[in-house]
């Protein structure tokens, strides 16, 4: 471990808090306090990422080595580490919170690996820091598995993600009243070592907004362009160097617009991931989202089973629904204009953070449209490409967007949404069963497309539904349904014959949108029944399963069925609360 080399450029190139105690205050002028993590009792290394490991090139044996879990459990400190507490502050359910900050997050340096990129290790539950307002600053175990494995999970997803390194249990108690309904009792600690190029959120350059701290602002932000995006660095020149001051000046403007624009990109593509995978964060607050467009702070997030776009797995959030699945990218677009007024003075106009917020829209429509179409084996211009794969420029989104054929195939999508909400079926199993049909060809003298005519459903169908009698009533207007959408398939296989497509090459490009296994929450909670009885063999199963979640593998089947229906009220698995 002690090849680790650390760069930590937050907090020498940031002013920091001159108290050291990890009293709990408002801290100001300063972007993060200096703490130290609170030593744990017997810390002993639960699981570890071994690709998250690697990207530090820390291999099996130094994983293994009692010094990992000292360090990765806040007892030790490695050369070169400088721990730290960011502060920041947020919308939390639609209202200024003001002042938040890393209550139980502690960074303990920026390592640079070999090839040059910068991963901040963090750990998460290793104590009191000045923002843990009231709270404790540990975590518990449930929490602290469910944040590790889906993080994995997310990155072999194809989601931008934060990454967990290790799960560490801490060998001390912890009380929590996970139902706030007065009952608090011990439950196990766990610490995860998170890590990220950056864990800069939103609600970091708003509570400087919003305490007038223009200077300290204006330093966040060129300091994050510097850092987290160089490529606008190089596309802008650097602000600092060179040129008249005019010159200096406008390329510092252009500079931050643009960042401000792929922040929103960013976000909108994060949005459609999430919408491809059933993913619900369930805390949406503005100081839950990252500035990087990754999935940040696992809490009580929750997999669509059932499709239901009302659905929140957070039972804080069940009155208003703020945060349910349909309205992720609305939230999203809300933070961002929040985060828009935040910046509103380094702009000299508005209409950069304009363009930036109609970049959202756009991207984001743009996006889900692809994303929608390629899920049913209806791209059209070529395999859907996620952030980072040209999609910058309008490539990889399904050609004719907008035009009479996206709608026909969002007519379709509505309609499908429409029946699986009303049939009660899985999104995820169902979207994987339409890949499996489109294999089998699409023609009408298909068997199963055949059998349709008689009202039969296929049998790759017959595990995605929930109710019985749901099943039975929308037996008919599926079939219907499915008829149309093999038609609307045949026909895109046919105009792209030439090029070689064929049922099977649908088939496999569904395969890689439409996942066969997510973290679904039951999942998560028959691995923390298990680790709560000392065994922690089910998160290795897990994470190795979640490791190729687009394959096909009957060593999984467990993972990929539906929810059973002991875990339909299940605390854990329908309902989350935020206390961990
Ligand atoms: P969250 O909604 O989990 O993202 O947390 C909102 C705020 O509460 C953040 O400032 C967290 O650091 C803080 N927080 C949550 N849980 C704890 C805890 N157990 N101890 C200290 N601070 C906490
Ligand atoms: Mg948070």
């Amino acid at each position: 471990m002690d090849h680790l080399e650390f760069d930590n450029r937050f907090v020498t190139e940031l002013p920091g808090d001159p108290d050291t105690s990890p009293e709990p205050r408002q801290v100001f002028g300063a972007a993060w306090s200096p703490v130290t993590p609170t030593p744990v009792v017997a810390p002993r290394l639960l699981a570890h990422s071994r690709e998250a490991a690697a990207l530090l090139g820390l291999d099996e044996a130094a994983v293994a080595s009692d010094r990992f879990a000292r360090v990765f459990g806040g007892n030790e400190l490695l050369p070169g580490m400088q721990p730290w507490a960011a502060a920041y502050g947020g919308h939390q359910f639609g209202h200024w919170a003001g002042q938040l900050g890393d209550g139980r997050a502690i960074s303990l340096g920026e390592a640079v690996n070999a090839d040059g990129e910068r991963w901040e290790l963090q750990l998460k539950g290793a104590g009191p820091t000045p923002y843990s307002r009231t709270a404790d600053g540990r975590a518990v175990l449930r929490s602290s598995l469910r944040e590790f494995l889906c993080s994995e999970a997310m990155h072999h997803l194809g989601v931008p993600t934060t990454r967990a390194l290790s799960l560490v249990g801490t060998g001390e108690a912890v009380i929590r009243d996970m139902l706030y309904d007065g009952n608090p009792r011990p439950e196990p600690g766990a610490i995860v070592c998170r890590m990220a190029p950056s864990f800069l959120r939103l609600g970091n350059y708003q509570l400087f907004a919003a305490r007038k701290e223009d200077e300290l602002l204006e330093r966040l932000v060129d300091f994050t362009i510097d850092r987290d995006f160089p490529h606008l660095v190089e596309q802008f020149g650097d602000a600092e160097v060179g040129g008249s001051a005019t010159a200096r000046s406008q390329a510092s403007a252009a500079r931050r617009a643009a960042w401000f624009a792929e922040v929103c990109e960013r976000t909108a593509d994060l949005m459609v991931h999430w919408m491809r995978v059933g993913f619900v964060h369930g805390v949406m607050n503005t100081d839950n989202l990252s500035v990087l467009g990754l999935t940040i702070d696992y809490g009580p997030y929750g997999w669509l089973e059932d499709f239901d776009p009302d659905w929140t797995p957070n039972t804080t959030d069940a009155q208003g629904r703020r945060y349910r699945f349909g309205h992720q990218p609305a939230v999203a677009q809300w933070n961002l204009v929040r985060f828009g007024e935040a910046l509103r003075g380094l702009f000299p106009d508005l209409e950069p953070l304009e363009a930036g917020l109609n970049a959202y829209v756009d991207r984001y429509n743009r996006g889900y449209l692809a994303m929608t179409a390629a899920k049913l084996g209806l791209g059209e211009g070529g395999p859907w490409a996620p952030y980072g794969d040209g999609a910058a420029d309008g490539a990889g989104v399904a050609g004719g967007a907008g035009g009479p054929a996206s709608e026909a195939i969002q007519g379709m999508v509505r309609d499908l949404h429409g029946l699986l909400y009303r049939a009660e079926m899985d999104y995820t199993l169902t979207h994987r069963a339409l890949g499996e049909l489109v294999g089998q060809g699409v023609s009408g003298d298909t068997p199963w497309v055949a059998r349709l005519a008689h009202g039969v459903l296929p049998a790759e169908l017959d595990e995605v539904f929930y109710d019985e009698t749901k099943r039975e009533a929308q037996a008919p207007e599926l079939a219907t349904w499915l008829d149309r959408w093999r038609g609307a398939v045949e026909a895109r296989i046919l105009s792209a014959s030439s090029a070689g497509e064929t049922p099977e090459l649908t088939r496999r490009a569904m395969h890689q949108v439409n996942p066969k296994l997510v973290l679904r929450n039951w999942l998560a909670q028959e691995a923390i029944d298990l680790a709560e009885q000392g065994d922690p063999s089910r998160i290795h199963e897990l994470l190795d399963a979640l490791r190729r979640p687009y394959d096909e593998d009957p060593a999984y089947a467990h993972f990929a069925a539906r929810r059973p229906e002991w875990a339909r009220h299940r605390v854990g698995c329908s309902m989350l609360s935020c206390s961990s």
